[in-house]
């Protein structure tokens, strides 16, 4: 990746399109279907077998044909048919088949009637009869062979990302292993002389790291292979050696703190000495200062994203920025961000420049339309508001000319948190 010029903060848009463009880095392998949960699938899948694999009842109730059924509303009972265990017997006129949803359709039945629509009779010379209440259609509650797909049809595209959803889908077709990426590696760190572990006692002007168990969290969540390199001071001959760890080991490396213009902020010079470095000012609200590159100049060198310290801002970029780009290296398919219009109930000021992304409660108001409230105070280090939403408000200037305040009431756009954030 070329230079940029560090003065000019880009666009997000433009942000994220450079980091669209990086290149897949995992290499496939194969793992039983049982252990594909959240790995991202290497090549498409094409289906080999019809699904439903046998024409079958869709309800509990009663096989039938219709001539059958032409000038008699009532049927005797002529055998059933179980899910897993299809009718075998005679199937003299005039009769019909109990049968399960689930069980194959017994050869010349065009019909399954619901038995919420019959009445059985207890015959006095044994046996059953069936009568009849409702308009019989041909092909009625009947689930046909390979309705839903047929053997050669395209199923599931390289990229997709193995969830519940495609768990079992991938069973039905009879996948016992599946072709997948493997894992991301991920290394991270946090940086700074105050930072100090949970558990320590804090002397005057040292705070708790935060950031790595936000890190850890999303990384959990996207199914990366993570390795928690702890908390590096201020030092560059230690951050040297971190950088150099981690290019020796993984592929990626996610650090937070030091990437500003303060007189500690080491991260981009090191990273300029050791490999290619591209600073950049994105136009956004928590998190303006980002870097990302590639660690060493070698062939696999490290890809590089330091996001800035402060604690949501490390989060926004995270969400914004690194996940996508994580996603393209470890070779999953872009997840379209859905943003809704929801109103305002609340005013809020917009910051001149940059969008906004400011911690919002999105709920459905009394009218039925979606509204969205502050989740409280908005400052880059403040958390807990994070913790209290369910969105992001998406402020964007440039959607509201003139205007350094939107009222209450103002449609604007807001992006759900998903899975990686819940
Ligand atoms: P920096 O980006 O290093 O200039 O840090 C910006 C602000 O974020 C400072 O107030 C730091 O103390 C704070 N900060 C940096 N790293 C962390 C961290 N890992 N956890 C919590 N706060 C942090
Ligand atoms: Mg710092």
């Amino acid at each position: 990746m070329a230079c940029c010029d560090s003065s000019d903060a880009l666009s997000l848009e433009a942000a994220q399109a450079r980091l669209a463009a990086l290149p897949r880095v995992c290499e496939v392998e194969s793992v039983a279907l049982a252990d594909g949960l959240g790995r991202i699938l290497a090549e498409p899948v094409i289906s080999s077998v019809n699904v439903p694999a046998f024409d079958n009842s869709a309800m509990d109730g009663y096989a039938v044909r219709l001539a059958d059924l032409a000038d008699s509303s009532r049927l005797l009972l002529a055998g059933k048919a179980f899910a897993g265990q299809p009718f075998s017997g005679q199937w003299p006129a005039g009769h019909c088949i109990r049968i399960m949803t689930g069980a194959p359709l017994p050869a010349g039945a065009e019909a399954v009637v619901m038995q919420e629509q019959t009445r059985v009779e207890s015959l006095a010379e044994g046996g059953e009869c069936i009568h009849f209440s409702a308009t019989v259609v041909a092909g009625q509650n009947i689930r046909r062979q390979g309705e839903e797909l047929q053997p050669g049809m395209p199923v599931l595209a390289a990229g997709i990302r193995l969830t519940a959803r495609e768990l079992p889908l991938l069973a039905t077709l009879g996948v016992a292993r599946v072709r997948v990426y493997r894992r991301l590696r991920v290394a991270f760190f946090s940086s700074g002389d105050e930072l100090r572990a949970v558990d320590s006692e804090l002397a005057p002007g040292q705070i708790v790291d935060s950031n790595r168990y936000a890190i850890a969290a999303l990384l959990a969540r996207m199914g990366c292979e993570a390795l928690d390199l702890g908390i590096i001071p201020d030092d560059k001959a230690l951050l040297r050696q971190a950088f150099l760890h981690a290019d020796a080991e993984v592929d990626v490396l996610i650090t937070s703190g030091g990437v500003s213009v303060g007189e500690a902020d080491y991260t981009k010079e090191i990273l300029a000495e050791l490999g290619e470095v591209e600073f950049w000012k994105v136009a956004i609200k928590p998190g303006k200062p980002f870097a990302c590159g590639q660690l060493t100049r070698a062939a696999r060198g490290c890809w590089f994203f330091g996001l800035p310290g402060n604690p949501v801002s490390a989060l926004v970029t995270f969400v914004l920025l690194v996940r996508p780009a994580l996603d393209q290296l470890m070779g999953a398919q872009p997840k379209p961000v859905l943003r809704l219009p929801a109103r305002l109930a609340m005013p809020v000021r917009l910051s001149p420049g940059r969008i906004d992304f400011q911690r919002g409660i999105a709920e459905l108001a009394a009218d039925g339309q979606l509204q969205v409230s502050s989740a409280g105070g908005q400052g880059s280090a403040m958390f807990s508001a994070l913790s209290r939403a369910n969105c992001l408000l998406r402020l964007d200037p440039a959607q509201h000319p003139g205007e350094r305040e939107l009222a209450a009431g103002t449609c604007v756009e807001i992006q759900l948190f998903d899975e990686v954030l819940q």
